[in-house]
């Protein structure tokens, strides 16, 4: 395999060069932040600088910022300690059937402990409306866990306008959102929805894995997930992954210095769509996506699974959805209700804004091989 051709920047994105040198001089500065001597203050400083830089592209003030291992934990904490906060009210959740399975699967966990849990569905298009979450709210509803871009279709969630329905109806109602997609992929601020909870990950903005955050809004109480020595203001117990931290706040630095990134990964998405139309006339789209950087198309009857495998092989890197295992088709596009064939051959595509087109004509071309040799079951 010479070179890679990667179309899977959902999954997970390369660690920038400025996040690399910023951890390899972290681990060099081995100091624990707790410690009482200077070595130990200095990496607490560092840290502190750090949670500045998320906490600024966040849009809320360092002390409602929260760092974490990763995505599934901010999801985890803030929903099932959400659900704790808001107990005396009910234990009604209301999500949509489209979140990721840190979502999903902790709500279904928390229905095993006699939650109960609203799944809104999306329409055809993935998209799902405040007037549906405003219809499933009621008195004993304690918490709402919405995304802000879907991972598999790109799709933008109305999450402000969301929050606001919710707070109208009820102030009390806990409203967590799973941005993790959302970051730094939309001009605004996450802090500017209005969410009391909000979720985001390192290594899907260009940052190590093992590292996320969790924004805990000014005056929303959660008890912490994990016990221990009382780091991160008492909250999220655990020595700071110093390193993790460090290249997490600098790949939001680098993110930051690169405004025209968003442009840049809409225009490639545009082009390798109308490219791939035109070489491989049986593909259609299933969602051109919202967000700049993902969207969903598919090869009908062929099986996903073969083309992403058979694409693998000649180093071409795409998906078949987030949580396409075991030959299921993905839960966001059945929610979806696609045809059989859609779902099939339903392919997730996603962006850096540094995909070049020369990668884009190599994805069309192995896509249009796979179409003319692999077997279908509509031929
Ligand atoms: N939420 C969404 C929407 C995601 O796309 C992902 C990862 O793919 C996660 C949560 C989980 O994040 P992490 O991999 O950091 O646990």
């Amino acid at each position: 395999m010479d070179r890679l051709i990667y179309f899977d920047y959902a999954a997970t994105t390369p660690v920038k060069p400025e996040a690399v040198q910023a951890m390899v001089e972290s681990l060099g500065q081995f100091g624990n932040p707790s410690s009482r001597y200077e070595y130990g203050r200095q990496a607490a400083l560092r840290v502190k600088a750090d949670r500045e830089t998320v906490a600024k592209a966040f849009g809320c003030s360092p002390a409602e910022l929260f760092f974490t291992s990763c995505g599934t934990e901010g999801d985890n904490w803030a929903i099932r300690r959400g659900v704790e906060a808001n107990r005396r009210k009910g234990k009604h959740i209301v999500t949509t059937a489209v979140e990721h399975a840190a979502v999903l699967e902790t709500c279904k966990d928390l229905e095993r402990q006699g939650c109960e849990v609203t799944y809104l569905k999306p329409d055809r298009a993935g998209r799902i409306t405040v007037e549906q979450l405003t219809a499933a709210l009621r008195p004993d509803t304690a918490l709402v866990s919405m995304m802000l871009v879907n991972n598999e279709t790109g799709v933008t969630l109305p999450v402000a306008e969301c929050v606001k329905a919710v707070k109208a109806f009820d102030a009390s109602i806990l409203f967590h959102c799973d941005a993790v997609q959302g970051f730094l992929k939309t001009r605004s601020l996450l802090a500017r929805l209005g969410a009391d909870l909000v979720t985001v990950s390192g290594h899907k903005v260009g940052g190590p894995k093992g590292i996320g955050a969790l924004y805990i809004k000014k005056g929303v109480r959660l008890r912490p997930l994990l016990t221990g020595g009382g780091q991160e203001e008492g909250l999220r117990s655990g020595t700071e992954a110093t390193a993790q931290i460090a290249g997490f706040a600098a790949a939001v630095r680098a993110n930051g210095a690169d405004p025209g990134r968003l442009e840049r990964a809409a225009a490639i998405k545009e082009y390798t769509l109308s490219n791939l139309k035109e070489a491989v006339p049986k593909l259609e789209v299933i969602s051109q996506g919202d967000a700049p950087h993902i969207c969903a198309v598919t090869l009908p009857g062929y099986k996903s699974e073969v083309v992403v495998r058979v694409l693998g092989d000649r180093g071409v890197c795409i998906s078949s959805g987030s949580a396409c295992h075991k030959g299921k088709p993905s839960h966001v596009f059945a929610a979806m209700n696609l045809p059989k064939p859609w779902l099939d051959g339903a392919l997730r595509l996603s962006f850096s804004p540094d995909s070049t087109k020369e990668e884009a004509d190599a994805l069309a071309d192995a896509l249009k091989d796979a179409a003319d040799s692999l077997f279908t079951t509509l031929s």
